[in-house]
């Protein structure tokens, strides 16, 4: 059975809408699906009628932004409990927080000659389906393109919203060990995102993984897309060693780009996939 446990729908910084997302991942052959929205659950209820209606396996999920070190991480969850207040809370507060962002990003662009940043993002954004959050990096670098100011969403990157560029405007996220919390209250599985993308050290890294467990954390995505196989068996080393569980993801966003639904790298045969409990908990089956 395919399993895809991390992919972004426009409810996030993604292309297809909900539906779609779920129709496309059926149509890979995926059976089991958690979508990963970053910061909201905005996108389970789409997603959860077109999984009933097609007969897949759809387990909520989240992918959530918090700091660790100095540097922003993401945490995955799964199958938790979508109305748990305190959950709903922490999601409304970092809603509020993508907006004032958004806002600063069209203020500093406005600033360097490039007017009308804001709403032609969420112009893009909502070209793209209907949505209530904010616009993201990736609909500014479109609104870039298209209004002429870089020649690629590349190029929009690498000058003005890219790692350090003036479009990098930092978010004020909760910390790990709240994250983690939050998420292990409203019932989650909860598994660390692609910990090969963060630029730290291998001693670095092996020390967010220790407090990452020390917090609750339950899993390594252990394969995210098509990363290098070197990083999977970096990774597989530490879940051994710790005593974790894997998951699995595409991390997908749009259609040809560098990555697909249900397509990633093959996990190690002796790691305990994250993925088995599931199917063994009732109270995921529950709707969202
Ligand atoms: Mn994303
Ligand atoms: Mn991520
Ligand atoms: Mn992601």
């Amino acid at each position: 059975m395919t399993v895809d446990l991390h992919c972004h729908s426009t409810a996030s910084d993604g292309v297809l809408a909900p539906a779609a997302l779920v129709e496309r991942a059926h149509a890979r052959g995926v059976r089991l699906l958690a979508l990963t929205d970053h910061d909201t659950l905005d996108g389970l209820d789409e997603a959860r009628a077109a999984a009933e209606r097609l007969g897949i396996r759809l387990v909520n999920g989240i992918e959530l932004s918090c700091l660790w070190g100095g540097a922003t991480i993401h945490v995955l969850g799964y199958g938790f409990s979508a109305d748990a207040p305190a959950l709903r809370a922490a999601i409304a507060e970092l809603h509020q927080g993508r907006w004032r962002r958004a806002e600063l990003i069209g203020q500093r662009l406005e600033a360097k000659g490039m007017p009308g940043a804001f709403e032609g993002a969420r112009a893009v954004q909502q070209a793209l389906g209907d949505s209530g959050n904010a616009p993201a990096r990736p609909h500014f670098a479109e609104y870039l393109v298209r209004a002429g100011y870089v020649k690629d969403r590349a190029e929009a990157f690498s000058k003005w919203l890219g790692a350090g560029k003036l479009g990098d405007v930092k978010q004020h996220w909760p910390a790990l060990e709240a994250t983690v919390g939050l998420l292990r209250e409203a019932g989650a599985w909860v598994s660390l995102a692609h910990p090969w993308q963060y630029d730290f050290t291998r001693s670095k890294r092996r020390r967010l993984v220790a407090e990452f467990v020390q917090a609750g954390g339950h899993a390594l995505e252990v394969v995210n897309g098509m990363q290098p196989a070197e990083q999977v068996g970096g990774l597989s080393i530490l879940v051994r060693e710790f005593g974790l569980m894997a998951s699995v993801g595409s991390d997908f966003h749009a259609p040809a780009d560098w990555s697909e639904l249900g397509m990633y790298r093959p996990l190690p045969d002796d790691l305990s996939p994250l993925w088995r409990h599931f199917e063994r908990e009732p109270r995921l089956h529950a709707a969202g």
